[in-house]
C-alpha cells in the first residue's frame, strides 16, 4: 500500500518556524509569546540570530545549515531560544550543534562563505596617527622572528568600543577599530591589539570537546610576552570602559 505520509521522500529545506515552535514548546518557556518566526537567511558566515519584542520570536538562521538535519537545527533552535530566555541550553545540544559545525566541510563552506559575501570595507591600514602596516611589521619582526604571514589589514569602517581588534580567518584580514587611530591612544596600544589578532593566526581556533577555544593557554602565554603587558591591559581596559 501506498502511504504518502511514509515515503521517504528528498525533502526541502525543513519548516524553520516549525521547527522552533516545536523546541519552544518542549522548554515549557513560562513567558507569552504570541507569535514564533524562523527563516533562513545568507549572512556572510555562520551566525544566526534571534530576537523577542512584544511577545514576539523572530530567528533568522544561517542558510550554511540549510543542508542541516533536524536534529542540528532543533540543538540551534534550542541554543537560540535559551538565550532570550536567559536559560542554559542543554549539554546534547550544544555538542551536537557544534559537532555538526566543527565538520570540516562545514569550516570550508563558512570561510567561503564568509569571503563571497563579508564585506571587504576597510579603511586603508595608514590611518591618521598609527600606521598599521608599519605596526605589523614591527611586532611581526620583534615578537614573532617576522613569521607571521602578510595578511590583509585595516581599519574598521565604524569605531567599535566593544572590539578593538577582529581576525578574520575567512579573508586573512586583521581589522581594527578605528577607535584606536588617535592621537590620545599610546602607539603601544595599538600594537598590542595588533599583537593580539597576529596571535590568532599563530594559535588557530581548537576544539576541546564541545568547547570552542579561542584564546588557547599558549594563547594566554604568548599574550604575556608583550613588552607592556600590562600597561597595555589596563588602558585597553579603559578605553572600552
Ligand atoms: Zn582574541
Amino acid at each position: 500500500m501506498n502511504r504518502p505520509e511514509q515515503l521517504a521522500l528528498p525533502l526541502g529545506p525543513p519548516d524553520l518556524a516549525e521547527l522552533f515552535r516545536r523546541v519552544f514548546t518542549r522548554l515549557r518557556v513560562k513567558s507569552p509569546v504570541v507569535s514564533i518566526g524562523a527563516r533562513f537567511h545568507p549572512f556572510a558566515g555562520l551566525r544566526s540570530t534571534i530576537t523577542l519584542r512584544n511577545g514576539a520570536v523572530k530567528a533568522r538562521v544561517s542558510d550554511l545549515l540549510m543542508e542541516a538535519s533536524p536534529v542540528v537545527l532543533e540543538a540551534l533552535a534550542e541554543i537560540l531560544l535559551a538565550r532570550i530566555f536567559h536559560r542554559r541550553p542543554s549539554r546534547e545540544a550544544r555538542e551536537c550543534y557544534l559537532a555538526y559545525t566543527f565538520r570540516p566541510a562545514m569550516r570550508v563552506r563558512i570561510d567561503a562563505a564568509r569571503r563571497e559575501r563579508g564585506s571587504k570595507r576597510l579603511l586603508p591600514p595608514r590611518g591618521r596617527h598609527h600606521d598599521l602596516g608599519e605596526i605589523f611589521r614591527a611586532v611581526n619582526a620583534r615578537q614573532f622572528h617576522g613569521q607571521i604571514p602578510v595578511c590583509l589589514l585595516g581599519w574598521s569602517p565604524r569605531t567599535s568600543r566593544r572590539i578593538l581588534g577582529h581576525y578574520d580567518s575567512g579573508h586573512g584580514t586583521i581589522i581594527i577599530s578605528r577607535q584606536l587611530d588617535s592621537p590620545s591612544v599610546p602607539r603601544y596600544v595599538v600594537e598590542y591589539v595588533v599583537f593580539h589578532e597576529m596571535l590568532h593566526i599563530q594559535f588557530p581556533v581548537e576544539r576541546h570537546g564541545h568547547r570552542r577555544v579561542v584564546h588557547s593557554r599558549e594563547f594566554r602565554e604568548a599574550e604575556r610576552k608583550f613588552p607592556k603587558y600590562e600597561l597595555a591591559c589596563r588602558q585597553i581596559k579603559h578605553l572600552c570602559a
